[in-house]
């Protein structure tokens, strides 16, 4: 039955994310998708654990975010940004504001995450010029076990084994790469895991523009949750040697982590910081890259006078009205609560996990629930399984995790790790 669901066309023609064209993992048809569910051709239901790679924060299909894009659509889909202005990119743009970091001033739009990233990287470059008056101030440091996207830069500061771009190696500038910090979110912290940072500091600041991390939550890279005690230090460290700190939002804002920002988990703000993903609630592709007055300022004094990028697509008056409506619908809602109670049932579910034997660690934060197993999971094989058990899981690596739409029910929520420590099972 399953294999019946596959396309010829699609099998041949498709290029799909990390696959072989040559023997392609599966693929299932999709037709539609409602809530918590995606329906696929045969009329099989299944419930979703990934969020369509953690952006659908709302559900599949929403009746306010489709009568938003509708309206908009009527008025306008897209006009240029250059030269001229909406009202949607102005009132996305102030409830930016309101939710961001105090400090956050200016805003730029951009394409996708890693496109927000080069952003980031650029506006940091730029800003480090600027303020230090050398061209040498052009290097990154990072951490292990980090995935900040596909782009050339992007994929720079992804690490070099677990970040997915390893086949690039001596084609990627080369970054400064730390330690990711071993203590755990629930962990004591240990104040050595900084050290490294600052020896890195001491010995190359005069080479760096910025710091970049995602903060507390590694997704793509490892499925990590670091102490956010690393966030507190870092942010001083990075003060005191003239450095930025850029903060990859893309995976951890929107509440994914159990706060609207995963910076509230350590109360330390970035110079710069990427959304995306939950931004526009999985209907349309758009990233953010949010800045201080500082940070924008010394880009404009600096020799270009300005940032030095402009996509085609900047501002779209479709994305920011999608965008509008999640926010919306985000604070129309007690998230906190919401995201403690989901947090809840994920925790619960995922305890008898523990005790099978692949299973090498079992964790959870906000609405992300981890299991690592030891040893590399089959994607095919696991999926197909999925398939089978009206679950929609994509494990990684030895990762399987779930990561739902906020919307998703006990019940659903129950069913889908029940299914998931079952197929481990097997
Ligand atoms: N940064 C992080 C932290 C991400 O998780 C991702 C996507 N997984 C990206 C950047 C890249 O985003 P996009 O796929 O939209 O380019």
């Amino acid at each position: 039955m399953i294999e019946e669901l596959s396309d010829s066309f699609d099998r041949i023609h498709l290029w799909h994310p990390y696959t072989s064209a040559i023997d392609p993992l599966p693929t299932y048809k999709v037709t539609s998708a409602e809530g918590a569910e995606i329906v696929l051709e045969d009329g099989t239901r299944l419930i979703d654990g990934m969020s369509s790679w953690w952006c659908v924060i709302h559900g599949y299909n929403h009746p306010a975010i489709n009568a938003a894009a509708k309206a908009q659509i009527d008025r306008m889909s897209h006009v240029m940004f250059g030269g001229l202005t909406h009202e949607p990119a102005i009132e996305l743009g102030k409830m930016l504001l309101e939710v961001a970091p105090p400090s956050m001033h200016n805003i730029f739009y951009a394409d996708s995450g890693s496109v927000a990233v080069e952003v980031a990287m650029k506006m940091a470059i730029q800003a480090a010029v600027s303020r230090h008056g050398t061209h040498r101030r052009t290097n990154f440091v990072t951490i292990r076990s980090g995935y900040h996207g596909d782009t050339w830069n992007a994929m720079s500061v992804c690490d070099p084994v677990t970040g997915m771009h390893g086949a690039f190696g001596s084609a990627l500038p080369i970054r400064f790469f730390l330690p990711s910090p071993k203590a755990g979110y629930y962990d004591e912290w240990d104040p050595a895991a900084i050290e490294p940072l600052k020896e890195c500091l001491e010995r190359h600041a005069d080479e760096l523009a910025a710091l970049i991390l995602e903060p507390v939550v590694q997704g793509a890279g490892g499925m990590r949750f670091y102490h956010p005690q690393y966030l507190v230090e870092a942010r001083k460290l990075c003060d005191q040697y003239g450095i930025y700190l850029i903060f990859d939002e893309i995976a951890t804002g929107f509440w994914r982590t159990g706060k609207m920002f995963a910076w509230e988990h350590a109360g330390v703000e970035p110079d710069i910081m990427c959304i995306g993903k939950g931004l526009t609630a999985g209907y349309l592709t758009m990233s953010a890259v949010l800045t201080t007055k500082e940070v924008a300022e010394t880009i404009s004094r600096g020799e270009a006078g300005v940032l030095m990028h402009g996509p085609t697509f900047m501002g779209n008056p479709l994305a920011c009205a999608i965008a509008i409506a999640s926010l919306k619908l985000l604070q129309s809602q007690d998230m906190a609560a919401r995201l403690n109670h989901l947090h809840e049932v994920i925790a619960e579910e995922l305890e008898p996990a523990k005790a099978l034997p692949g299973v090498k660690e079992v964790r959870s934060l906000g609405s992300i629930g981890v299991i690592e197993m030891k040893e590399p999971v089959d994607v095919g094989e696991f999926q197909k399984r999925c398939v089978k058990e009206g679950v929609w899981i994509r494990p990684f690596g030895r990762l399987v995790y779930v990561m739902p739409p906020y919307v998703i029910s006990d019940e659903q929520l129950s069913t889908l790790i029940r299914k998931m420590i079952k197929i481990i099972a097997q």
